[in-house]
């Protein structure tokens, strides 16, 4: 009897610009190495195509993307020729938003000592995850000036919280501490709600009730509180505390990157932006980095880890293992970017990462 044939998931690949448009083949290799069974296909949106034909996102551009695929992989946007970002913010923002991709997943993993510049830190000291909200806060552009340029200037930045916005990332954060494990296959025990309430009582004390609301739903997770303030202290004291982190659009914009220097810098961190049941999109952390764009240093663990996100949230776990297991293996064998401690450029630590996948 013949297996039915695995149907094949469709991604779209927007490399971007700068190092996006080095760390993105990589990834793709890699992915293509796992044998899994997708069908690529990518887009050339970014800063080149901005200055060709001033396009940033297609007539039907997201639609497209909703309708036609079963999840985006993201390089980086931003390229010093287009001064406004125009283009980054259309695509970028414009993703998160107009397809209400409402909550951000940023996995904090340490994979080599050596990468961590706490003490007497261990790979298993760090293992958690933050949620971030990514459609509302402060980012909505909500707010204005007011006599510009003159000596009694008022800037206001409105920070926005629906009910249902905060509702729904609370949430997330629950269900998701409920299906996934620690890397040593642990379960996950606790939500950590993350704010300012002392200090921003009307947006903190919506998101405290919704908090205490949706924590009774799940009596077996751990329903915790830390100022952000208090948070960004102890997460470099003792990060060992932490294990599903919620929090807003601005705080998560900021301890993700702390939390990224936990893990070995910018260059490793990977991040998923998603909306249950709808086409998702997966990026890695860092930006275009203009400095270092088209230099073949660009670390690509970070875009790496963020296909194999990718190819876990679309049900492919064991190709996803297996590159987080290739990974891990070039991390600590140092087959890698300098900025990690080896000496191989962007493509030759992507192929090594690719051949290792490939291997079996
Ligand atoms: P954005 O605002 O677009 O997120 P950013 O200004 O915060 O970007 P990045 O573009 O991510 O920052 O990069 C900042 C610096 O971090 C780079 O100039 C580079 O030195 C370093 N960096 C970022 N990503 C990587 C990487 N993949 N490999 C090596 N170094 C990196």
């Amino acid at each position: 009897m013949t297996e039915p044939a695995p149907s094949k998931k469709r991604i779209a690949v927007i490399p971007g610009d700068g190092i996006g448009k080095e760390v993105i083949p990589q990834a793709v290799n890699v992915i293509q190495a796992t044998g899994a069974t997708v069908e690529l296909t990518e887009f050339d949106w970014g800063a080149d195509r901005y200055l060709r034909d001033r396009t940033t996102v297609p007539a039907d551009g997201f639609a497209m993307l909703g309708r036609d695929f079963d999840a985006i992989l993201v390089g980086a946007f931003g390229d010093p020729r287009v001064p406004t970002n125009i283009h980054a913010k259309q695509i970028l923002l414009g993703m998160r938003f107009q397809m209400d991709l409402y909550a951000n997943v940023r996995p904090v993993r340490l994979l080599d000592a050596a990468l961590c510049p706490l003490k007497g830190i261990e790979p298993k000291d760090i293992d958690f995850v933050v949620i971030r909200e990514n459609t509302e806060g402060v980012y909505t552009d909500a707010g204005g000036v007011f006599k510009q340029g003159t000596p009694d200037e008022i800037a206001t930045q409105e920070d926005i919280n629906t009910r249902k916005g905060v509702e729904r990332i609370i949430r997330y954060a629950f269900e998701y501490c409920e299906r996934h494990k620690k890397l040593d296959g642990s379960p996950r025990k606790q939500v950590l709600m993350c704010d300012k309430s002392n200090a921003m009582t009307h947006a903190g004390g919506l998101w405290q009730r919704v908090f205490k609301e949706v924590s009774r739903e799940y009596p077996q997770i751990m329903a915790q509180h830390m100022y952000v303030d208090a948070l960004c202290m102890q997460m470099v004291r003792d990060p060992r505390q932490f294990d599903v982190i919620v929090t807003n659009n601005m705080f998560g914009d900021i301890i993700t990157d702390l939390a990224a220097g936990l893990q070995g810098g910018l260059g490793m961190a990977a991040s998923g932006n998603i909306h249950p049941g709808k086409t998702s999109m997966f990026e890695p952390v860092h930006g275009s980095a203009p400095p270092i764009a088209g230099k073949n240093v660009a670390n690509p663990v970070g875009a790496i880890l963020t296909a194999a996100m990718m190819l876990g949230h679309l049900g492919m776990t064991r190709e996803a293992e297996k590159i987080e297991a290739a990974v891990l293996e070039a991390v600590r064998q140092k087959k890698a970017t300098q900025d990690i401690g080896g000496s191989l450029g962007t493509r030759e630590a992507g192929e090594w990462v690719a051949n290792f996948v490939g291997r079996e």
